[in-house]
Formats: C-alpha cells, sequence, structure tokens
C-alpha cells in the first residue's frame, strides 16, 4: 500500500478547508494517509480530530520554533525533510498560493518534479512512476495534460476542483517529527496578522453579489450591500469596477482577484470575460442580471434576469426584507 503525505495548511490556529479538499482528493487513493502539521500554533489532539474525520491516518507535527509562525521557506524545508523521513509515494497539498509555493520549495530542494492544479487524482498515482495528470493552467482557462515520471510523486489539487467530504473517520494518530532548520529559512515570516473586517470573506462567502462596469459610481453599490448584509454575504466586482476605484481590490472576482465557490453567485452588469469567470467559474449557482441576453455571463449563468441592474438589484433588496419580516 502506497504512503501519502498531505501537507496541512493553516491560518491562525486553525486547518483550513483547502486542506480538507486536499484529503478528500487523497481518499481516492489506496494508501495511508499522513498529513505533515508545521509548527505550533494549531492544537495537536482539535487536528487529530478534524484531521482525522477526513481520512487522516497519522498527523506527523514538525516541531521547532522557525514553524510556529508562517514563512514558505521555512515550511518549504520541513516539507523536504519530511518527505526524506517518511518517503511517501506521493506529496499533495490543495493549489493555494501557499500550497503551491511550499510544495515547489521541497521540490526545488529535492530535484524533484511537481506537478500543481490537478483537477483530480487519478488512482495510478498511488502505485505508478509514470501517471498522466491533467492540471489547470492560465487561470483555468486551459486544461493541459502532463506526464510525471518518479519515484515522488508531487501533485497539488487545484483549489475547489475537489469539494471537502467528511469521510466521518476517527481521530487521526498523532507523532511528533523534530526537525532542524537553519535561520537562513526564516528570511520571510509572517510576525503580525491584523483583522482588516470581521465575518464571512469573499472567498468563504455563502453569496456574493457582484457588480460590475454597468453599477456605474461608488455609490451605486449600496444595493447590493444591502442584499449582501441581509444574506450574510459578501460585494464582489469585476476589474472594470476596481481600475475605476468603485471598490477595492480585495473584492475583485477573477484571474487577479479572488476566486469564489458560493452557493449562489448573483453577477450584475458583469459581462463574464474570461478574466473574470475563471474566478466565478466554481459557483454552484449564477444568476446573471444583464441588459444583453447574449453576455458571456448569460449564456453561462443557471438563471438570467433581463433588465437594468439599478432596478432590479433593489427591487430584489425589498424582496428579501419583505420575505424577513
Ligand atoms: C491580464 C488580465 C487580467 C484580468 N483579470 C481580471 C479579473 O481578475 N477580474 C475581472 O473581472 N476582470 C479581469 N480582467 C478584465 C476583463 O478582461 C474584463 O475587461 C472585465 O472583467 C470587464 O468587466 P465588466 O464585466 O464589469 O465590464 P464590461 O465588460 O464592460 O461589461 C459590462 C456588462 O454590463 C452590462 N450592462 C450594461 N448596462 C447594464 C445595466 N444597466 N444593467 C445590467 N447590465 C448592464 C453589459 O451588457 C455588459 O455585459 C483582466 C484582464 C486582463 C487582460
Amino acid at each position: 500500500m502506497a504512503d501519502i503525505l498531505i501537507l496541512a495548511e493553516t491560518e491562525g490556529d486553525d486547518i483550513v478547508d483547502a486542506t480538507l479538499e486536499a484529503l478528500t482528493a487523497a481518499r481516492s487513493l489506496d494508501g495511508d494517509l499522513h498529513v505533515l502539521l508545521c509548527g505550533d500554533a494549531v492544537d495537536e489532539d482539535a487536528a487529530a480530530e478534524k484531521l482525522g474525520a477526513y481520512g487522516a491516518d497519522t498527523v506527523h507535527v514538525a516541531e521547532h520554533d522557525l514553524l510556529n509562525v508562517f514563512g514558505t521557506e521555512a515550511w518549504g524545508q520541513a516539507l523536504a525533510l519530511a518527505i526524506e523521513e517518511l518517503t511517501p509515494d506521493v506529496v499533495v497539498a490543495s493549489g493555494t498560493s501557499k500550497g503551491n509555493e511550499i510544495l515547489a520549495i521541497a521540490a526545488a530542494r529535492l530535484d524533484l518534479p511537481f506537478v500543481a492544479n490537478c483537477i483530480s487524482l487519478p488512482s495510478e498515482l498511488a502505485d505508478d512512476t509514470d501517471v498522466e495528470l491533467t492540471r489547470v493552467q492560465w487561470g483555468g482557462s486551459l486544461l493541459e495534460d502532463a506526464t510525471l515520471s518518479s519515484d515522488t510523486r508531487i501533485v497539488s489539487v487545484g483549489h475547489h476542483a475537489v469539494e471537502a467530504e467528511s469521510a466521518d473517520g476517527p481521530a487521526a494518530d498523532v507523532q511528533t517529527m523534530p526537525v532542524e532548520i537553519d535561520e537562513l529559512y526564516a528570511r520571510t515570516q509572517v510576525v503580525g496578522r491584523e483583522m482588516a473586517e470581521a465575518g464571512v470573506t469573499l472567498a468563504t462567502a455563502p453569496i456574493v453579489f457582484g457588480g460590475g462596469r454597468a453599477v456605474g459610481s461608488v455609490e451605486a453599490f449600496a444595493p447590493l450591500e444591502e442584499c449582501a448584509e441581509l444574506m450574510g454575504g459578501r460585494v464582489g466586482c469585476s476589474r472594470a469596477v476596481t481600475n475605476n476605484g468603485w471598490r477595492p481590490h480585495r473584492d475583485q472576482v477573477g484571474q487577479t482577484g479572488t476566486r469564489i465557490a458560493p452557493e449562489l453567485y448573483v453577477a450584475s452588469g458583469i459581462s463574464g470575460a474570461i478574466q473574470h469567470w475563471v474566478g466565478a467559474m466554481a459557483s454552484k449557482k449564477i444568476l446573471a442580471i444583464n441588459t444583453d441576453a447574449e453576455a458571456n455571463m448569460v449564456v453561462k449563468a443557471d438563471y438570467f434576469v433581463e433588465g437594468d441592474l439599478h432596478t432590479v438589484i433593489p427591487a430584489v433588496a425589498e424582496e428579501i426584507k419583505r420575505r424577513k419580516s
């Protein structure tokens, strides 16, 4: 049976959902699932329970003071050392920017190949040393077939390519793994963290009310804000909006913005250019509000309201309020 090593990505004192996606994908491989947890920011027992529920057999806690805060070089070195010690057949992380960077550093240190952003993990990955993989390129607009030839196969699974699903497994075993990390690897570290705002983020919001160029001004986003607040969601926007300075870049959906995966994306006055679409395509359902029935976003949407967003969105807000009262 193969040994699969999954990198746990953490945010503050918790394990991020993207790691649960990677674990879910790794369950399709016939093997023992080992998870590498770097540092002591996450409580070991809580990690063993959470990761065990998603199928992890063993959690290896890499121990070193330099790992207690996030730093790509130090974490990359810890992963490289874990690969040398545990000699896994497959190494997996979620294809987030952190996950891909850490895998890339470990792969470079060990002179191993690495395939990023695979759409799934084929079962042959567990035991074949030559494996065909399909991965997304160019922000999701291109699917590329790659052959990975190596005794140690390092791959990331595209973020949101797989939905995290609990296996209701028991808590994983915990093993500590003291590692030697040179000070040299602490050149970049997260030393402080300031929460700009509380609540759901654009990436995790269950509903996103997006506005495009047709919204027209800073003030005209108010009805979208109202809808988002009423529904516990967030406002998103296109790059035309951030270019005009109507919303901050953190609200931008797309290739050079945030990838969203809400239950519902309401895209109003957004044409659905490919660079926007790649950030929105993981939405479960899309409702397009547009004056142009031929717009790309309309063609791809599950639902469409043909009309002026300046009339439709305030009407939606009123209807939500009426139903809530
Ligand atoms: C390298 C690169 C990276 C990029 N990255 C991103 C990115 O991350 N995110 C992103 O969004 N874009 C990105 N872009 C820009 C992208 O190509 C588009 O230019 C942009 O998404 C268009 O924004 P939009 O849909 O708001 O505007 P438009 O394309 O101008 O569309 C406006 C839409 O509003 C509709 N409309 C007009 N009036 C109304 C009305 N009253 N009511 C309802 N609908 C109306 C129109 O029919 C149209 O469909 C990138 C481009 C490049 C080159």
